[in-house]
């Protein structure tokens, strides 16, 4: 057996948005000893842009970091809503909220840049966890090389080794894949500050600004059995977005897909995963947990994902800086609190984001009619609720 290094330190697996948001928030929290173990060479800085919500914004300013993502992408006045069936259009107000399309680099690397130096360790994979008989862990790493620490988080996403370790089954497919992208405009784009999104028959689409320069777009149909084959390839994923938002009669949507940065398009096969073993309470075993999408993979049909992976972040942080890490019954208790604390809400949005899934892109006859009669027609801002939630404060950086 390999030497077991032992450890002060609290492990993060995993530098995307819930690991770094995680390790910023024990950062700010004083828990200075913490490690993020990032498989990847480099911070993800392909792929496009996501959403972010009020709820979203609070946990990046609890972070010390939203003003100046802010500074950095447009604020989003209305949501308009076309239905090709009924030809109408519905407008959602958000002068009362705070929504932006933020892009993925910013976001990274505004994060990771808050970290202190050396907190990141990339090209490191956990691959196996084991449980001691005094309930400690051990986190071996690709390399063989095996670490003992106080804590271990898995933030480790959607095919999470630290989840399957908790006992979590595999994450579901919700028949549905999504193409994302990011158009760009170098002379600045006309559009107006809105996201605009088109209900089709079983296909949806929608693009928003990000900035004077960046525009969002996506599009998502039914899966098919080519799209993991495909899923990278730039120029068929652009090719076949062209041909399906040609059939949604929008001008703009076509300009702003044609316009894609090829390192930003992706097709993503949506996955979820049924949260009934979460209630049962296997989130946290010993000194080991998950956050963001390790926990619970969700469709991003509320765009609400990422959001929840901060607000993770900052509830968990809260809890272990509450405790004395030196007493591992501590930590469990610790664990405990934060898994009982996100139970209700993040089983709330996965189910939300299921049926709001469903609603929105399905072709047969029920979720067309519910979509068309009932959903489209009650479209408000009342729908925008589960963007209230707010993760609290930190105690501001000295
Ligand atoms: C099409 C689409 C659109 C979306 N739109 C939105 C939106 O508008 N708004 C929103 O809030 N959310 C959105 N989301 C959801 C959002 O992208 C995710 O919820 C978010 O990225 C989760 O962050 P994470 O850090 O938990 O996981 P990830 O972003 O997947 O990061 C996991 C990291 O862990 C690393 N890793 C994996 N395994 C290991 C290992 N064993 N050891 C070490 N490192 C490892 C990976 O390399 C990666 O860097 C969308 C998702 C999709 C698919």
């Amino acid at each position: 057996m390999a030497h077991v290094q032992s450890s002060n330190k609290i492990l993060i697996a995993g530098g995307g948005i819930a690991g770094l948001a995680t390790a910023l928030t024990l950062h700010r929290l004083g828990l200075k000893s913490v490690t993020v173990l990032e498989q990847a060479s480099s911070l993800r800085v392909t792929g496009a842009s996501l959403t972010i919500w009020d709820n979203g914004w609070r946990a990046l300013d609890a972070l010390g970091v939203g003003d100046s993502l802010r500074r950095k992408h447009t604020q989003l006045k209305r949501i308009d809503t076309l239905s090709t069936t009924s030809g109408l259009t519905k407008s959602i107000d958000l002068q009362d909220h705070d929504v932006r399309c933020v892009l993925r680099k910013e976001l990274l690397q505004t994060l990771a840049q808050a970290l202190p130096a050396n907190t990141i360790r990339f090209g490191s994979k956990i691959s196996a966890i084991h449980q001691r008989q005094d309930n400690s862990s051990i986190a071996t790493l690709d390399d063989g090389s095996q670490i003992s620490p106080k804590v271990i988080i898995g933030c480790d996403g959607v095919n999470s080794t630290v989840a399957k370790w908790l006992g979590f089954g595999s994450p579901k497919f919700a028949g549905r894949s999504t193409f994302l992208g990011l158009g760009s405009f170098p002379q600045g784009h006309h559009f107006e500050p809105t996201t605009f999104q088109i209900w089709g028959d079983g296909l949806r689409a929608g693009f928003a600004p990000c900035n004077e320069r960046d525009a969002l777009w996506f599009l998502t149909r039914k899966s098919l059995p080519r799209d993991a084959k495909i899923s990278y390839d730039a120029n068929i994923l652009q090719e076949e977005a062209q041909q399906l938002a040609e059939g949604l009669g929008s001008k703009e949507i076509m300009e702003v897909i044609k316009r894609s940065v090829p390192s930003s398009l992706s097709l993503a096969i949506l996955k979820y995963r049924y949260l009934w073993p979460f209630l049962a309470g296997k989130a946290h075993k010993g000194n080991v947990t998950v956050a963001g999408d390790a926990m619970h993979p969700m469709t991003p049909d509320l765009g609400q994902g990422g959001a929840l992976a901060l607000e993770d972040s900052i509830i968990l942080g809260k809890c272990l800086a509450e405790v004395d890490l030196d007493k591992s019954l501590e930590i469990e208790v610790a664990l405990n609190k934060y898994v009982e604390k996100r139970k209700k809400r993040v089983f709330g949005m996965g189910v939300g984001s299921s049926i709001s899934g469903i609603v929105q892109s399905g072709s047969w006859w029920l979720p067309k009619l519910i979509r068309e009669k009932v959903v489209f027609n009650k479209l408000s801002p009342k729908m925008l609720r589960h963007t209230e939630y707010d993760c609290g404060t930190l105690p501001t950086l000295s």
